[in-house]
């Protein structure tokens, strides 16, 4: 039955990648408000697509963009019941100019699929899809019950879901669930992810002024915001990149003897990180090596800053404001609000006299552990080497998804963390990809994951 279904799945090989082109042309952007219908038409096509593949399934409304929910179930009640979670959302694909094609007219190039949101998340869960469309077309059945739960609202931090999965908790009660969302190392390398960074953030400005005025009339007499809200960045962290805020690493969890082996064994360096980036070095806290930076110490960065005048020529102001959006990434036992607090009175301290600063749009979640020994997580294991050809490292994701912390604590169940992308697919970059033999391994290791399980 297994290898029926493979071959099936083979022979569809052109027209499910014609899906997911024709997807990805849906350029469904959740945080630009001119792409509303956009997200709202990605819905749709994928609920009709889950409705051509045999599925019942409805676009559910939220607070903000909907959710497409879809299940199937046999009529045996002993089989196990996987959720899949995915998002059809993408991050927005500006700057267009640095894209050699255009981000929402897909194209295949050296056997890439070239798009926003061809990797991060559309081709993933297209995958999952297609593996239960190929298992339904060749025998009418499915080995487990299947519940799809594909959000529209990831890359703006998943503001309605957490309400959306306590309202409806019958309806996604399932055994296990599964998340590709994520990576391989290569084609013959899988990776289970079974740690991920949460995330805190929010946004300051800075006002020294009622209003922007003449740098003649009014410089050498008023504070500039602008360097202002430098000096009080610069206070966080010191030469080596180490955050310098009283407090910020106290409640990390420390790495044991032995998971710093196991992560040692991953086979990822400075070299990788300035091969992918462009970056002329690797910087980060000495006492870490890459691998345990990217997964088990947090982060504070600056994701964006903006004061004054920034068009064309010049204009001769001091500005009133300076503005920067900060976010931090966090890991386990870490709480979000407490590190905003920590920070924001960190900047508070460093603000130097003529200037007040303030704080808005504070939002977090917290980081994830998953456990690696449950049946289902194995079963996923099992899945990834006999598609790719060896076991998945065991890895600590750097990114966050907001989802796996609702659904630990929501719903309690064991969480398969399976990416199906290459490392360098450029997500949320210019030119994002998404390999066509990613894409069709993807369908595969979820067709032999639906039969492990
Ligand atoms: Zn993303």
């Amino acid at each position: 039955m297994l290898n029926q279904v493979l071959d099936y799945a083979r022979t569809q090989r052109d027209r499910y990648l014609q899906d997911l082109l024709e997807y990805l042309a849906i350029p469904s952007v959740s945080a630009q408000p001119e792409h509303a219908r956009d997200v709202k038409m990605a819905a749709l096509w994928l609920s009709e697509h889950l409705r051509d593949a045999g599925l019942r399934a409805e676009v559910m409304a939220t607070d903000g963009h909907p959710v497409v929910y879809a299940e199937w179930s046999g009529h045996d009640h002993h089989r196990p019941t996987v959720l899949i979670y995915g998002h059809y959302d993408v991050q927005p694909a500006e700057p267009f100019e640095l894209w050699q094609s255009h981000p929402f007219q897909p194209g295949i190039r050296d056997g890439y699929i070239y798009a926003r949101g061809a990797d991060d998340n559309k081709g993933q869960h297209l995958a999952h899809v297609k593996a239960v469309a190929s298992y339904l077309r060749c025998e009418g059945t499915l080995p487990v019950n299947v519940k799809f739960l594909i959000e529209g609202e990831e890359e703006i931090g998943s503001p309605n879901l957490g309400k959306f999965i306590a309202a409806h908790h019958d309806l996604l009660s399932c055994d296990c669930v599964m998340i590709s969302d994520g990576a391989l190392f290569t084609l013959t390398q899988p990776a289970l992810t079974y740690g991920l960074r949460g995330l805190a953030g929010f946004e300051v400005q800075v006002r020294c002024l009622d209003r922007d005025v003449h740098s003649g009339h009014y410089g050498g007499n008023v504070q500039n915001p602008a360097f202002a809200l430098a000096h009080i960045l610069a206070s966080l962290k010191d030469a080596h990149g180490r955050v310098t805020v009283p407090g910020f690493y106290d409640d990390v969890r420390p790495l044991s003897e032995e998971e710093r082996r196991a992560i040692a064994r991953v086979p990822y360096g400075e070299a990788d990180v300035m091969r992918e980036t462009g970056a002329l070095q690797a910087f980060g806290d000495p006492a870490f090596t890459v691998n345990e930076r990217k997964g088990a110490r947090p982060t504070l960065e600056v994701n964006g800053m903006w004061s004054g005048y920034t068009g064309p020529g010049s204009k001769t102001i001091i500005p009133a404001t300076a503005h920067a959006k900060i976010t931090c990434r966090l890991v386990p036992h870490q709480q979000p609000e407490k590190v905003i607090r920590l920070v924001e009175e960190a900047m508070r301290a460093a603000t130097p006299a003529g200037a007040t600063i303030t704080f808005s749009e504070e939002r977090g979640t917290p980081a994830s552990l998953v456990e690696l020994d449950a049946a289902e997580v194995q079963a996923a294991v099992r899945a990834a080497q006999a598609t790719y050809g060896n076991p998945p490292f065991y890895v600590l994701e750097g990114g966050s998804i907001p989802v796996v912390h609702e659904f630990q604590t929501q719903l309690g169940k064991p969480i398969a963390l399976l990416g199906f992308g290459l490392p360098d697919d450029n997500i949320h970059s210019p030119d994002e990809r998404f390999a066509v033999a990613c894409y069709e391994k993807g369908i595969e290791a979820s067709v032999r994951f639906l039969a492990e399980l």
